[in-house]
């Protein structure tokens, strides 16, 4: 019996979709522990991109069992498209489970997460009602995917909760949400949902007690979460991996093994302070144009994404809130074509180094300090054991490890699964 979990070290989109399909094969069973399908998972299989926005990336592998956890907040809708949408391609989805004690997230979350974001412009949301899921489960407002279980039960709920929803709608100026039209979705949802549900927790011991592997992937990254990251620019859960056992109940003892994703280069979707940010003119070269993979536009939204050189004391405070005992490193090919890569070794405020993560007014006054590394200025593509990296590359790598103190495992060459270095 093992248990892993794979968090994203940086700000998001770190390639852990990658990562934990690479590792799936090792598991019996992957649980995505928080958020909803405000962000993306691309996975290709054989040049084929897919995009997963709330089913684990392990669903590609035949013996691997996936279940959207608790701490979650799904969109039936949308896990009804990604659903379908594998089923076209011949993906098996037998293995597939939802927790009972996920939050449905509701037509209506989406509409206030689209009408708030007009009258905020401090953060800048995915528009797909996380945050008003989220406020309705801190309320204790929200429903579960258990009360599709009993209709009775649910009608009642949703008329307790509705005269508050649509006392938002009003105060945006919009029309009321009808009764009859959200228990008519909760009835058509209940069709094809009810036979997904566990108890997760039982559901979860049951591996655990049998000798399974258990992999738990987290979604965004540290530098999201909403209370350790550059808030307010986070989203309204934790990507921690301390958070993985919380939701899903198991104790902290029992986790072998925490991988933090990174990337080569980090990047920022939508709005915050990004000390280590490129010129435009290095960015493109990184960005592409959209065509393919894994040019850097939000695999949810399709912005542009914002790009950085390595930030070295971000890096750091991600391993000590996770503690990481393996660093994955993605997209180093992408750095194949430099000449020199810069790296932030430590940021100073007022003229002293700091040695703390400012909030996030300060961190937009910090001066990020670097060093400038020659390149290595041949592809990696092909290279499958670190050992072979070039030696510029290899440096890169050694001065990660040094200042994180975690031994970097494995190291991404390209966005197809195999693409991989270990
Ligand atoms: P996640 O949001 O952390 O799951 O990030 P993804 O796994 O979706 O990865 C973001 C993008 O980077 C995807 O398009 C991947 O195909 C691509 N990608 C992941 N790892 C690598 C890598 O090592 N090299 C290259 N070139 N692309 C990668």
């Amino acid at each position: 019996m093992s248990i892993t979990i794979a968090v994203g070290a940086q700000g998001g989109d770190e390639g852990k979709g990658k990562i934990v399909d690479y590792l799936a094969k090792d598991y019996d069973l992957i649980v995505r522990y928080q958020g909803g399908d405000n962000a993306a998972h691309t996975v290709s299989v054989h040049h084929n991109p897919f995009i997963l926005h709330l089913i684990p990336s392990g669903i590609f592998r035949n013996n691997t069992s996936v279940l959207l956890g608790t701490g979650m907040v799904v969109n039936p809708d949308a896990l009804q498209a990604e659903i379908n949408s594998l089923r076209s391609f011949g993906i098996s989805l037998n293995n597939l489970y939802l927790s009972e004690k996920c939050h449905i997230l509701m037509p209506y979350h989406i509409l206030l997460d689209k009408m708030a974001d007009q009258s905020n412009k401090i953060i800048d949301t995915t528009h797909r009602g996380i945050g008003p899921a989220y406020m309705d489960k801190a309320a204790r407002e929200g429903l579960r995917f258990e009360d599709l279980k009993y209709p009775d039960l649910l009608r009642e709920k949703i008329k307790i909760l509705l005269p508050r929803v649509n006392a938002l709608f009003a105060h945006y100026g919009a029309s009321p949400c009808r009764f009859e039209n959200i228990y008519a979705s909760c009835l058509q949802w209940r069709k094809w949902v009810l036979p997904l549900l566990v108890e997760p927790v039982s559901f979860l011991h049951r591996f655990l007690n049998t000798g399974k592997n258990v992999l738990f992937e987290g979604q965004l990254g540290i530098l999201r979460d909403v209370d350790l990251g550059t808030y307010p620019y986070v989203t309204s859960s934790s990507p921690t991996a301390a958070y993985a056992c919380a939701v899903s109940g198991l104790s902290i003892k029992q986790v072998n093994d925490i991988i933090g994703v990174a990337r080569a280069y980090p990047i920022l979707a939508g709005h915050g302070p990004f000390p280590t940010e490129m010129d435009e003119e290095t960015s493109c070269i990184l960005r592409g144009t959209g065509e393919k993979p894994d040019d850097e536009y939000g695999g949810t939204t399709g912005r542009k994404r914002r790009i950085g050189w390595l930030d070295l004391p971000a890096l750091k405070y991600s391993a000590q809130i996770n503690g990481y005992t393996q660093l994955a490193l993605c997209k180093l090919d992408k750095l194949d074509t430099f000449s020199e890569i810069k790296v932030c070794t430590h940021y100073t405020l007022n003229g002293q180094i700091i040695d703390f993560m400012p909030d996030a007014f300060l961190l937009k006054s910090v001066v990020p300090q670097y060093i400038t590394l020659p390149g290595w200025k041949v592809s990696t593509r092909n290279i499958r054991c670190i050992r072979e990296l070039p030696s510029n590359a290899k440096n890169y790598l050694h001065i990660i490890e040094k200042t994180v103190n975690v031994p970097i495992t494995m190291v991404g060459v390209g966005p197809d699964r195999d693409e991989i270095a270990v």
